[in-house]
């Protein structure tokens, strides 16, 4: 048994066939995650194994510009070469990692720590930053501790209501949905969704404006009464700062600005507060905003108001992403995080990890830049001159991607780990090909902390390492002891451990026998005098802050970063399709996936289509500040009339991300994905 190589459910898959090409998978009917379910992802993971196009030999840049295969000596020589020089010319910052929430546990750990110890730099993140920084930040401040969902995905089934604000899990992650037939659902989204088709209640806000639409539901639950003030004095701090900004926001204002009706709002409120177990989670629509952390926190205000985080059956989450985005944002691959989701400015923190690493605390580099500062600086006089990339395809997944690749582009070194040819390994010098899902072995965390065996089934191809042997190959070459950097996975977990020992995300109590023997452990879970059970539900009887409340948020709407005129009247809102995922390498690769979903396109209501001349299937140009996209017009009336949807999973002409900008959350530093005022004109060419 194994787990899906996608999204955060990480669905159990059991997988027949001796090779890659007779490689099958089908469902684990016992694991309760799935409950025998997987989407048309899962059931073709397979493919992925057998892409014709798989890397298989390391490749260099040849004087011609063309990458030509060598082996695996020459290409470490030559980078580990290329990376003294950089350093010794430019500093340790001269040279930048970028990791993601794709990696295990253990190679996330690996990164984080051949990043401050080999190469002593500072600046690294990940592409996680993009996914879970704003309710990682929210969950943070309020509860003292992040973890997406802190309670089991099945206590769901259980819920007589559940709020989906910015989440569709009927596309992204359908077997999810299995664990929603019983409540009902209240779904926050401006499209009509699979997901909202399932609704009970479907409030669609424009782009941009769920955090007035949250705030209007706090002010609602205190002066309709459902305040659940027992609670509030009793498990929670900053109530009144919190209220403080919310007592303006009358439903009739929050109408104005979000286009949900009053009576709407009011029903959402009252089938929140009357119901015995209700959840509050939010998703990327909420999150994936330059005030994404205050987004997040406003729901959190609504969910503490009415008296829910901390109680069973009752809670506030987040649907985490990408595959290993909870383990991926705790090992240390984050910009200003160590091991066990520890600062890195604690002193205590870095005393703890330097002792795990053999290393002098002094020594070990301080916080560096935010994934997309990090891109941004590229090349720059003062950014790095190198870049490494492990597990991530920056040139279609992050903002204002045309600037990205250009920045790509300005480096001395730009080298790529990855197991298929990305459209960022297409500009690398470097490419060094790994192994992936079903022929690794290691760890995941899902997105309800739960920590979960990835099982090696396969033998790779011939000629592929794992990304541990590659990390230890640089390393080596660049002067550090081979054993610092263990390449069996088993090994580095066990250190993984100790490192984390004592943190906020406490894995010291896990092991690979216990996981093996099939218990289900859910982190934090010590390490102690008998086997500690793991903590499936956080909260219930204190919160992580020291004097075990949570807190409010005081925070407030303010207007989006991009707000249409004249020359940009319409707001495009990214996100994903059913059969792709993140930037679309892997599944693009699928050929039953490719089918379902070829090509790009931009979703348009047909009223925007009658006023702008669209016509349906027609191509279209979409322009915005930052740049431009070519796709076909898909109408739809799920659409509001001001909003364009776009999926973001194709590179080329229709990458989404041509579009989107670099405005970002002041605190999280997530991009604003979510709205971009943009302007849709037939093709010249139509
Ligand atoms: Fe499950 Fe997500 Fe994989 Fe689909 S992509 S099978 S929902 S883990």
């Amino acid at each position: 048994m194994t787990h899906c190589p996608y999204c955060a459910l990480q669905c159990a898959t059991l997988l027949s066939g001796a090779d890659a090409p007779s490689a099958t998978v089908r469902p684990d009917p016992v694991f309760p995650v799935n409950r025998g379910g997987l989407c048309q992802k899962g059931w073709t993971a397979p493919e992925v194994l057998r892409a014709p196009d798989r890397l298989r030999a390391p490749m260099v840049r040849g004087p011609d510009g063309e990458l030509t295969p060598t082996d695996w000596d020459d290409a470490l020589d030559l980078v580990a070469d290329r990376l003294r020089e950089l350093r010794a010319r430019h500093g340790a910052d001269a040279v930048g990692v970028f990791g993601s929430g794709g990696l295990t546990n253990e190679k996330a750990y690996a990164l984080g720590k051949f990043a401050r110890v080999a190469l002593a730099t500072s600046q690294i993140d990940y592409n996680g930053r993009f996914c879970m920084s704003s309710a990682a930040a929210a969950a943070n401040a309020a509860f003292g501790l992040d973890r997406g969902l802190p309670f089991p995905v099945s206590d769901l089934g259980e819920a007589d209501v559940v709020l989906l604000a910015g989440s569709n899990p009927a596309e992204t992650m359908p077997p999810l949905m299995r664990h929603l037939e019983r409540p009902q659902l209240i779904v926050i989204d401006p499209r009509a969704t699979r997901t909202a088709e399932r609704a009970a209640l479907h409030l669609r806000p424009a782009p941009g404006t769920d955090l007035a639409l949250a705030l209007g539901l706090l002010h609602l639950a205190v002066t309709e009464g459902r305040l659940d003030e027992d609670y509030v004095k009793e498990r929670t701090a900053g109530f009144e700062e919190a209220w403080q900004q919310a007592v303006g926001w009358w439903p009739e204002q929050v109408e104005r600005i979000t286009g949900v009706p009053a009576s709407d709002q009011r029903e959402a409120v009252r089938l929140l507060a009357e119901a015995p177990r209700a959840y509050v989670l939010t998703g990327r629509g909420a999150e994936q905003h330059s005030k994404g952390s205050d987004t997040a926190a406003a729901f959190v205000n609504l969910a503490l108001a009415l008296g829910l985080p901390g109680r069973i059956g009752s809670g506030y989450g987040t649907l985490t992403g990408q595959g290993n985005g909870q383990g991926g944002r705790e090992h240390g691959q984050k910009a200003d995080q160590l091991p066990g989701y520890r600062m890195i400015t604690d002193p205590d923190a870095r005393a703890h990890v330097a002792g795990v690493w053999g290393v002098d605390a002094e020594a070990l580099p301080g916080p560096g830049r935010s994934a997309y500062e990090l891109l941004d600086a590229l090349g720059t006089a003062q950014g790095p001159r190198a870049l490494l990339v492990f597990g991530s395809n920056p040139v279609v997944s992050a903002p204002r991607a045309a600037h990205v690749a250009d920045r790509l582009s300005a480096l001395d070194l730009l080298v790529v780990a990855d197991f298929v040819p990305s459209e960022t390994a297409a500009l690398a010098d470097v490419v060094l090909p790994v192994a992936q899902w079903a022929e690794e072995e290691g760890t995941m965390t899902n997105l309800e902390g739960r920590v979960l065996r990835r099982r090696p089934l396969l033998s790779p191809p011939p000629g592929v390492r794992t990304d541990l042997e590659v990390l230890r190959g640089l390393a080596v070459r660049l002067g550090q002891p081979a054993h610092r950097f263990p390449t069996a996975p088993r090994e580095v977990f066990a250190e993984l451990r100790r490192a984390s020992a004592g943190g906020r995300a406490d894995y010291s109590g896990i092991s690979y026998d216990r996981l093996d023997a099939g218990e289900a452990l859910h982190w934090p879970c010590p390490e102690g005098d008998g086997a500690h059970p793991g903590t499936p539900r956080l909260f219930l009887d204190r919160f992580a802050h020291p004097d075990g409340r949570a807190r409010f948020a005081p925070v407030d709407h303010r207007p989006s970063a991009a707000v249409p005129d004249a020359t940009f009247p319409l707001l495009a809102t990214t996100g994903r399709l059913l059969a792709h995922y993140q930037s679309g390498a892997q599944t693009r690769r699928v050929p039953a996936l490719l089918a379902a979903a070829p090509a790009p396109f931009v979703e348009v209501h047909p009223d925007t289509a009658l006023r702008y001349g669209l016509a349906d299937g027609e191509p279209a140009v979409v322009r915005s500040a930052h740049g431009s996209v070519e796709a076909r017009v898909r109408l739809s009336r799920a659409l509001r009339a001001d909003t364009v949807f776009l999926p973001f999973h194709f590179p080329g002409p229709g990458a989404a991300n041509l579009l989107t900008g670099s405005a970002l959350d002041p605190r999280s530093r997530m991009p604003e994905f979510k709205v971009t005022a943009v302007a849709v004109t037939p093709s010249v060419a139509a």
